[in-house]
Order: structure tokens, then sequence, then C-alpha cells
């Protein structure tokens, strides 16, 4: 099998995990192809990525010694663990190569510093050192653990557009060039230590991904070169039920089906991205969610299969508004739902949920509450004339609310789980503000507030016994 597998920055975040990783690498190498990607390394007291942005941000203000903390403190963070990790020889080889390239990045911040101005461009350069001098270090280390291994940089496999800051792959020339580098490597046996978020345009120029783009990276290079599988190694056993912090008994999924995870993209860090996995779903490669510090655990896998029970998992979504466009003219009034939605999105404000019963005399939708106010500024001016025919009464704004979804494709069909959801909730005296469906029938949101929310989660979640597996059925 052929295996495309990510560390993300805290898997790799110490000499002791990054010992744990080489441990994992080497055990997947007894049995099949391994591509590792890597993030920047993210310890507990020193954030790579982080620390080189705000860097070149210093520079662009001025500082021409930007870098003068944060190289010395990079240098020896990675070097530390080379130590402990690599022969001496191999040390000896990486420390000037790593100070080479640490060094440009001085260079660089004192002419950022005399032009005043740092473009997304130079941004970059300065983001996406992170990952470079980290595949460098990790491919030392494998080799330490004995394995054939080698650093490669994205920059000459991942072509990208020029959206600096938050470029997209160009997919037919970055599968020509990843399988032209690696495959010759996956044929002898080499390991291949690609750095994660980083790419570059058709004529070279360094890009990177957008935060957090090292999951982009596996996924894509997971596509390029047809993986039988690809596996995201983070810190936890998988994608959970619910949060386990409002939860306590929530339990690791063991299937999801893409259209499931993407139903809970927002559910929280640990679940990937649908954008991110996008070229792994076109092509249906299982991706599996597993645990660095726990690799025994077979985690979650998540397929063109859905597995089995009905609602699988409860998410929430804080920090929201609800805002209400209500009045009898509404009835039968052509358009105003598109004048609606237009105006929210000149507000530039992204809906999370729409809902309007059959009567038509109100729309009611949800919002990030940070957009609230812009997008009911937009509203107003955009009504204001069906307000002085009253066909329009109120635009209505509820800040205190969250969304509580229910999600599972196997929902879809079956009747009784609407009703389950909604008996829970009144059995448990929390009022319901508004509900949506959609006729996937793979997601029952509903809006709460935001003080019966925690509650709400808790109540689902024991409703549908969500703690304990559901049976599988052959
Ligand atoms: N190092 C990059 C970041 O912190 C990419 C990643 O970790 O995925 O955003
Ligand atoms: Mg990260």
């Amino acid at each position: 099998m052929r295996v495309v597998m990510k560390f993300g920055g805290t898997s790799v975040g110490s000499a002791d995990a990054i010992r744990q990783v080489a441990q994992i690498v080497a055990e997947s190498r007894h049995d099949h192809e391994v591509v590792v990607v890597v993030s920047a390394m993210n310890a507990p007291d020193l954030r790579t990525t982080d620390t080189l942005i705000a860097a070149a941000k210093a520079a662009a203000e001025g500082a021409g010694d930007a870098t003068a903390l944060a190289v010395p403190r990079l240098l020896d963070l990675h070097m530390r663990a080379a130590a402990e990790l690599a022969s001496p020889d191999e040390c000896a080889a990486l420390e000037p190569e790593l100070r080479a390239m640490l060094d440009y990045l001085s260079d660089l911040s004192r002419s950022i510093a005399v032009l005043g101005e740092l473009t997304p461009r130079a941004l970059d350069l300065f983001s996406g050192l992170g990952e470079r001098i980290n595949a460098r270090l990790i491919a030392a280390a494998l080799r330490g653990a004995g394995l054939d291994a080698v650093a490669v940089d994205a920059t000459g496999l991942i072509v990208t557009d020029d959206r600096y800051g938050n470029a997209s792959p160009l997919m037919e020339s970055t599968r020509e060039r990843s399988r032209q580098r690696l495959l010759p490597l996956l044929e002898r046996g080499t390991v291949p230590v690609v750095t994660g978020f980083i790419g570059a345009t058709q004529t070279g120029v360094p890009t990177t991904l957008g935060r957090g783009g090292s999951d982009y990276s596996c996924a894509i290079l997971g596509s390029a070169l047809d993986a039988d599988a690809v596996w995201f190694w983070k810190e936890v056993d998988g994608v959970l039920t619910a949060n386990p912090k409002v939860v306590p008994e929530a339990r690791t999924m063991p299937r999801l089906s893409y259209g499931e995870m993407g139903e809970m993209a927002y559910y929280g860090a640990n679940v990937l991205h649908p954008k991110t996995v996008q070229p792994l779903v076109q092509r249906r490669i299982p991706i599996s969610i597993r645990n660095t510090f726990n690799p025994s655990h077979p985690g979650t896998v998540i397929s063109s299969e859905p597995g089995n029970g009905t609602a699988k998992a409860v998410t929430a979504i804080k920090e929201v508004s609800l805002i209400t466009v209500g009045g009898p003219g509404m009835l039968g009034l052509a358009g105003v739902a598109a004048r609606i939605f237009a105006a929210v999105a000149r507000a530039k404000s992204n809906i999370l949920l729409i809902s309007q019963a059959s009567s038509e005399q109100s729309v009611c939708l949800v919002v990030p509450r940070s957009e609230g106010a812009a997008a009911v500024f937009e509203l107003r001016n955009e009504l204001a004339g069906d307000f002085s025919a009253h066909d329009v009464e109120h635009i209505e704004v509820l800040e205190h609310v969250v969304i509580v979804a229910v999600v599972g494709s196997g929902m879809r069909g079956t009747p009784g789980i609407a009703g389950r959801v909604f008996g829970a909730m009144g059995e448990a005296g929390i009022n319901i503000i508004a509900i949506a469906q959609g006729s996937t029938e793979n997601n029952i949101s509903l809006v709460v507030a935001d003080s019966d929310g925690d509650e709400a989660v808790r109540v689902i979640h024991r409703s549908f016994a969500l703690s304990i597996p559901a049976p599988i059925i052959r």
C-alpha cells in the first residue's frame, strides 16, 4: 500500500515527539511505501510559524534586527532535537544548512525594514521557512532511526497560483512534478520527508497554502501520488461524537463518510476542513485521523462508506447571531429572499443557517456574531423601501444563541430522528428558537439560547446513546 502521512506541529514539537514519529514511520515502512509530510515545529514555548511571521511584521515596522532574537532560538530548538535524534555527523552537516537558511531571513528582514513594507510574497518566504528547516530535521531523525529518508521541499512539487499567503494548487502540474520527483524515491525504498504548507508558482516563486495548510499539502500529495490511504497524525484518537469538554462520555467514531465529515467541519480544530481534503474525496482515497501519542488506536477512517448508525455526532457553533427579517408584505413578494441574501453578502458576512416557514412572513438567518452588526446595517439599507411600504416591519437580532447540529448520513430516510431530537429537547425543557434541515437529511440544526447550548448537546448525545458504539451491520 502507498501511504501519505502528515504530522502536525505538535506531533513534531519536541525530541520525544519526533522519536515517536520515527517509530511510527519505521513501523509503517515495514508494510507500506511511505511519504511523510511535516508541519513546522510547535514546541510548547516556541511556535515556529508564529515566531517567523512576528519577525517579518516587526521588520516591516522598521526593526532591522527583527530576527535577532528569533533566529538563535529557532536554531537552538531544532539543533537541540537533532542532537538527541541524529548522529554527530548528521548534526555537523545540518547546523550550517539551517543557519544559512535562517541567515537569509535576517538579510531579508533588513531589506524589509529599509523598504518599510512587507508584501504577501515576502511574508511567504518567512512563514514557510519553519517547514523547510523541520523537514531537514525530521529526515535526519529518521535516518538516525535507521531509515533511508530524504528531505524534499514542496516548492519543487506543489505548483500553485500566485495568491501569496493563500495559494491554490494547480493539480495537473503538481501531479506531474510530484510523481517525477517522488516515485523514484519510493521505488528505491526511500522515505521522502516533504515540507507541508508551501508550494511555488509556475515560475518558482515560493508561496504558502494558508495557515494550517500542511493538511492541504498532504491531501494534494496523496491525490497526486494516487495514495491508497492518507493518514493525518494528530494529538487525538480521531473524530469524537461530541466535544469531550461538554460531553465527558464522548467517544471516537470508527467510521465517517466524506459528507459527514464535511457537515462536522465546524466542530473544532480536529476535523479536517472540506476544502483541504477535496483532492482526496475526488479520488475516493480513504483518510484516517490517528493519534501520534497513541498509535495503536485505529482512529477514525473517513471514506465514501458511511458506516453504521443514524445520528452520529452532535456539534455546536458558538458566538453566532440570529437575524430575523419579517413583515406581512413578505408573503408572495418575489425576490425578497434574494435581496436579503445579497445584502448579507455585501456585508461580507457568511450565512451559517437559513430558515423560512412556508407562511413566508419571516426569514431568519444565522451569521457569526462578529459579522451581525454589518449584516443588519446592509439589510436596513436594502429594505428601506419595503419598510416604508410596511411590507417589511422588523429586523430583529438575537445575539446570545448557538447552533446545535446533529450529524449523520444514516438519518436520511429514517423517520423519527427529528421527533427524537425535539422530544429530548422538550423533556429537558430547552426552548428551540429556530430549526433547519437540508434535504440531504444528514444534518438537523437547531438554534437555542447560549445558556442552553451545552445542555442541548448533552441531551441529544444521551438520547441517541452516542457513547455506545452502533452495532456493526454487515
Ligand atoms: N505551519 C503552518 C501554520 O502554522 C502550517 C501548518 O501547521 O499546517 O499555519
Ligand atoms: Mg498547524
